[in-house]
Order: structure tokens, then C-alpha cells, then sequence
């Protein structure tokens, strides 16, 4: 026999059973979108590997090491997306959608990155990403902060995230620390790994992002960047985090907060936990003010920030196993006889307009009765919807209650406001 062909690795299968909460969080998410006024955009999965080499920065873990990338027929280079905010950006650019005032959008989509695959690192993942346009802040980096503090709220998880945030100052603010901080590191060299030590000169600030614990400690006495701020780069962040404080939003100010991305210029931002070990972060964004120019636009402030749905997932599935509802359904409908057949998809239809929030499933004739009402029973129906050879004469329906037992025969005409008070729904 043939071996079976197994899935690629860290790249997960999405059961029925698990999407109950997926969905239910999504829709949660997409809600409170909604009520800020952001947009959906959708955006293709493959992009020109260059598009990444610019935007995200050649000397970073993600471009370094992390990416799918490939050649296609013609040779093109082309790379599976690693993150949002560059096909986000080329998008804007392209339909010249960033330069109208206060683009606001939103996508949600798959992400690929080579990674050591384990509990919340996946080399397929899932994020929603939001990105706003033409906006200097900090009032909206603090809307974006807002809104995902509503959406723990939404999601019952806000005692299990906190924040931390960080300015990275200006172009030239980051330059000077950059100075000293390799001064530091030059000092330290025997300490850092061999990674860290090539970065010294390539990418200094990328040593800070880190996630060896030794190093980490040692990095504790490196200059902050906190102290190399230029005035109007600490006038936005004390901004920002005054506008927090008279939003009662609880944070931290992390001076060791980078971020793993090259392009993030003054607020950057994470949401942390301590429920998922070492794949702490939920969420991340800040300000990349510069990223829209250097991808070929007109130069536009943008923030944004990402955050894991899987990540998201397992912290719910930790601290809010409650939320999903389960996957049953109110009503199965089970028919009989040829008339009963015919009639069951129109019942069905009107049901279903009259009553939008119903969850129904119809069983077109398929097996006896007993057997109907067996998968009404496995599916988790409250109550079986009835329609046998009589029913159709008579133009009545028969309700049982799948929990008592009981049976009830009324008029169709009755049926949607009975349905409305034995299931409570609208
Ligand atoms: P980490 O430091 O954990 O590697 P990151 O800084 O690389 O995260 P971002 O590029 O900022 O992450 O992506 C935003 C969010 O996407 C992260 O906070 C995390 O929730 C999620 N994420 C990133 N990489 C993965 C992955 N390999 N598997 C699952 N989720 C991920
Ligand atoms: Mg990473």
C-alpha cells in the first residue's frame, strides 16, 4: 500500500470542531472593526520576493531565514507573504487608495513563515492586520490601541494581555542611538552569539529583538533609546501614553521594544501574555512612517499592527474555554413522502427568511423517519421540524422537542412564531 502523504510541517488542518470558535472570534473581531468604520481589503497570498526585501528590511529574521520564496515558470521571484503590511502598502499605492484621507483598513488571511514549528509558531498562521493612512497620531495609534483593548473586552480575555509600548523616535534619533547602542555591543561582543555579533553592524537595533535569555539579561544595560528621542518623537509618544491614561488603558513602556520588523518608526506597540510560554506576543504594530515612500508612493504616515489568530485561539481555548457556543443546531427538519419532499425546501427558505438567526439543517427524504430524527438527535438539533404525508394535506408541521420528547402539531401558518418563543430567537 502506498504511504500516506502527510501535511507539510507546522502547517495545520483547521477542523469543523475548532472553527466554531475561529468563527466566533472573527466575528467578534469584525464587529468591533465595523463599529470603528474600517474597511476590508483582500490581498494575494504571492508577491515579488523584492516587495519584502524592501519594505520589511534584508537584515531581519523574516527576510533572512524565514520566507517561502520560489521561482515561478518565467523566473520570476516570487515569496508566499510572510506578513500584510508590504502587499497592504503596494496596494495602497497602486489604486492610490492611501492618499485619500484616513484610509482605515483591515484584512485577515494566511501568513507563511519558515519557522521552527511549536506551540504557537506555525510556518502557516493566520493574522488580522489593520493599517490607517495619512494620519501623523498619536490620536489614532491610541484608536488602534482602543480598539483591540475592546476587543479582549468583547472576547472576556482582558485580565490576560497586557501592554507594552516603545517609541523609536525619529530617522535621525534612531541613527544616533544606533551609535551608541553598537558602541555597547561592540563592548559585549564575547557575550552575544554568533547571530547577534553579525548584526552589530548590519542591524544593531535587531540584536535588542533577540529571544536568547542570556543575551537578553546582558542587554538589560544597553543604552535606551528612550534617552536619545528627539523632541517631537517624545512629544508624541508622552502624547500617546497621556491619551491612554485618560482612556484608563493600562501599559508598560518596554525601552527595549523593537519589534522584528525593519520598518517601524516612532510608536510600536505588542500586547503580551504569560499563558503561551514563549510565543508571549498576540499583537504587535506601530507607526512606519516611512514605508509608503520607500515601497515608490507619495510620502504618507501610516500605523498599523497584526495580530495571531492561533495565538489568539490557544489564549481563549486557556483562559475563556466558555466562549464558543457549540456547534448545535436549532432545528432539523425531517420529511416523508414524495409531497412532504417537495415542500420541504420551500418551507425551508421561508424559515430561513423570516427567521434569519435560525440554524437549520433539512433532510431531503434520506432514510426513515427514525433515522431522521437519529442525525436530528447527532447533530445536536433542539427540535425536529416535522412534515410526514398528513402534514401536507392539512398544510400543518409537526414540532418534537428532542430534549423531552414531546410532540406538538400546529398550523405552518403558526410555525415562525412558535419557533420564535420555543427557541428564543429572533
Ligand atoms: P515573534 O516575536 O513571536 O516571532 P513577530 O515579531 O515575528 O513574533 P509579527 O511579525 O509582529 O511577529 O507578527 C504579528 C503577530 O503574528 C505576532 O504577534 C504573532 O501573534 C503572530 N505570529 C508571528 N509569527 C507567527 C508564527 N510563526 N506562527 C503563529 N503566529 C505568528
Ligand atoms: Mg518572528
Amino acid at each position: 500500500m502506498a504511504n500516506n502523504i502527510e501535511a507539510i510541517r507546522g502547517m495545520k488542518d483547521y477542523l469543523p470542531e475548532e472553527i466554531v470558535l475561529w468563527q466566533r472570534i472573527e466575528k467578534t473581531l469584525k464587529k468591533v472593526l465595523d463599529g470603528y468604520g474600517y474597511s476590508e481589503i483582500r490581498l494575494p497570498i504571492v508577491e515579488h520576493t523584492l516587495l519584502f526585501q524592501r519594505a520589511i528590511g534584508k537584515v531581519t529574521d523574516v527576510v533572512e531565514k524565514e520566507m517561502y520564496s520560489f521561482d515561478d515558470r518565467k523566473g520570476d521571484n516570487l515569496t508566499l507573504r510572510p506578513e500584510g503590511t508590504a502587499g497592504c502598502v503596494r496596494a495602497g499605492i497602486k489604486h492610490s487608495l492611501i492618499y485619500k484621507k484616513e484610509q482605515r483598513l483591515w484584512y485577515i488571511g494566511p501568513m507563511f513563515r519558515y519557522e521552527r514549528p511549536q506551540k504557537g509558531r506555525y510556518r502557516q498562521f493566520y493574522q488580522i492586520g489593520v493599517e490607517v493612512f495619512g494620519q501623523e497620531g498619536p490620536d489614532v495609534d491610541a484608536e488602534l490601541i482602543l480598539i483591540i483593548a475592546r476587543w479582549w473586552r468583547e472576547l472576556g480575555i482582558s485580565h490576560h494581555v497586557s501592554l507594552e509600548i516603545n517609541s523609536l523616535g525619529s530617522m535621525e534619533a534612531r541613527a544616533r542611538y544606533r551609535n551608541a547602542l553598537v558602541a555597547f555591543l561592540v563592548q559585549n561582543k564575547e557575550h552575544l552569539n554568533e547571530n547577534c555579533r553579525r548584526r552589530i553592524y548590519t542591524n544593531p537595533m535587531r540584536v535588542l529583538d533577540t529571544k536568547n535569555s542570556d543575551i537578553q539579561a546582558l542587554l538589560k544595560k544597553a543604552p535606551v533609546i528612550t534617552d536619545y528621542l528627539d523632541d517631537d518623537s517624545r512629544f508624541h509618544f508622552y502624547s500617546l501614553c497621556e491619551l491612554l491614561d485618560l482612556s484608563c488603558i493600562p501599559y508598560r513602556v518596554n525601552p527595549h521594544l523593537v519589534r522584528g520588523l525593519d520598518y517601524y518608526n516612532r510608536t510600536v506597540f505588542e500586547w503580551i501574555t504569560t499563558f503561551l510560554g514563549s510565543q508571549s506576543t498576540v499583537c504587535g504594530g506601530g507607526h512606519y512612517d516611512s514605508l509608503v515612500e520607500q515601497l515608490g508612493g507619495r510620502a504618507t504616515p501610516a500605523v498599523g499592527f497584526a495580530m495571531g489568530l492561533e495565538r489568539l485561539v490557544l489564549l481563549m481555548q486557556t483562559v475563556n474555554p466558555y466562549f464558543a457556543v457549540s456547534n448545535r443546531i436549532d432545528a432539523y427538519l425531517v420529511v416523508a413522502g414524495d409531497k412532504a419532499k417537495r415542500e420541504a425546501l420551500q418551507l425551508a427558505e421561508q424559515l430561513r427568511d423570516a427567521l434569519p438567526s435560525l440554524r437549520m439543517m433539512t433532510n431531503y427524504g434520506v432514510g426513515s423517519f427514525k433515522k431522521q430524527l437519529a442525525i436530528a438527535d447527532k447533530q445536536g438539533a433542539r427540535i425536529a421540524i416535522i412534515i410526514g404525508e398528513n402534514e401536507t394535506s392539512t398544510l400543518q408541521v409537526i414540532i418534537k422537542d428532542l430534549i423531552t420528547g414531546k410532540q406538538e402539531k400546529l398550523a405552518r401558518l403558526d410555525l415562525v412564531s412558535r419557533l420564535i418563543s420555543f427557541l428564543e430567537i429572533k
